[in-house]
């Protein structure tokens, strides 16, 4: 059977995938948008992130990704006001900013705060008073507190309303893995599944930790592999914390409206292996109540694995391919996909379109030859 007509099929569920779609038929609703992959994937990253946005915590030079993120994290709240107009669909969000415990940087302590300050990123010191005033329940040996203006989604809602945005605008959402790709010289005609052949005018390779299979299966070769992380979720009041936790090797970050705090998480180099371990998850708790210890007594709701999508330099791979004419990427997104997804989204759509100003190198599809 085949399926004819679309100008754009993005093949990846996610977030990164439907950002896009989402943003290609905002662009021009002429465009005949379809949508490939498994939206429930238990192990895809857009569902097991923690939501952090969080550009300053994350990054420690001042290189194109963490500009890049910087303007994402810049376009959130009009990306979010934009998107749950359309979908009808709400998305938890706060400005409230992150912390980080100096307890936790004992040895980069002075280095982060000159990279701050040298950026221009908003934040501040919270000496032991203001800690307690502002975040009460802080174990009282975090020291010393470096509050960063950074924000927090609850990413399952975000993927939520992106679905229904995409949907609500007209994107064929075609819930089918892709198996195979009818080619034709340096183009690729179809996405082939199970049950048909998907024929369209352009691809985008939007699949995650997946991408590589299927590059793969394009005889081109995307250094690209998934990077698991388990985390869990606990029950606990909402009032206990207002920010997002940035440890050295542990965050905690609020859900609010009654769904209680995420405790991640591990980054482990294990294929596409799924197992969650108890050990692992209780030690994360035990790291995380020695920033707040509350959650001591909390109740676990849930434990998981995700799949961050890392390309061999740890850069996203955005843009054109070099080997396919039609045939563009979209992955690689790694530890901070949730954030880039505005920023993202616009930028493929640009490339899409043809009218990108600047292209940023170091994501460039060409550096892998692809
Ligand atoms: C534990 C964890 C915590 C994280 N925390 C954060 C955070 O706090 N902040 C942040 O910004 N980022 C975070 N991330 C990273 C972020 O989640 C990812 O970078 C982002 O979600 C990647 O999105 P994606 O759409 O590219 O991939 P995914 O969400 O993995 O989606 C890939 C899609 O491709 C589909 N697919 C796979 N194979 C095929 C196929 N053969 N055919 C068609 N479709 C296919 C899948 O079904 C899925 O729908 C975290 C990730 C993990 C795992």
């Amino acid at each position: 059977m085949k399926n004819t007509g679309f100008d754009i099929v993005v093949i990846g569920s996610g977030v990164i995938g439907h950002s896009i779609a989402y943003r290609l038929k905002q662009e021009n609703p002429q465009l005949r948008v379809a949508i490939l992959g498994d939206p429930v994937n238990s192990l895809q990253a857009s569902r097991a992130a923690a939501g952090m946005l969080a550009p300053f915590c994350e990054c420690q030079v001042a290189d194109p990704f963490f500009e890049f993120c910087r303007e994402s994290l810049d376009k959130y709240s009009l990306f979010l006001e934009k998107l749950t107009s359309v979908s009808q669909m709400p998305v938890y969000f706060s400005q409230a900013g992150s912390l980080m415990p100096s307890s936790s940087f004992s040895e980069t302590w002075n280095e982060r705060k000159e990279f701050f300050k040298a950026e221009s990123i908003p934040h501040e010191l919270w000496d032991e008073k203001k800690v307690r005033e502002k975040a009460p329940h802080l174990s009282k040996n975090c020291g010393e507190v470096m509050w960063v203006g950074e924000g927090q989604v609850n990413n399952r809602q975000l993927h939520d309303s992106l679905m229904a945005a995409s949907r609500k605008l007209g994107v064929q959402i075609l819930e089918e893995n892709v198996s195979g790709f009818v080619r034709e010289n340096s183009k690729v005609c179809a996405a082939v599944t199970e049950t048909r052949e998907i024929e369209g005018d352009q691809f985008v390779l939007a699949s995650g930790s997946w991408s590589g299979q299927l590059a793969k299966v394009l005889d081109v070769e995307l250094p690209l592999k998934p990077i698991k992380g388990q985390m869990c979720r606990l029950k606990l009041e909402d009032h206990f914390l207002d920010y997002t936790i940035h440890g050295m090797m542990t965050y905690i970050a609020p859900w609010k409206e009654g769904n209680g705090f995420v405790v991640g998480s591990t980054m482990e180099d294990k294929g596409f292996d799924s197992s969650i371990d108890d050990k692992v998850i209780d030690n994360l708790i035990a790291r995380a109540t020695e920033i707040l210890p509350a959650l001591k007594n909390a109740s676990l709701i849930e434990s998981w694995t995700g799949l961050r999508p890392a390309a061999k330099d740890l850069m996203p791979v955005m843009g054109r391919s070099g080997r396919y004419s039609n045939l563009y990427y979209s992955s690689g997104h790694y530890r901070n996909g949730i954030l880039q997804a505005p920023n993202q989204a616009d930028y493929m759509v640009s490339v899409i379109m043809g009218n990108l100003e600047n292209e940023i190198p170091e994501f460039s599809p060409s550096r892998y030859n692809l």
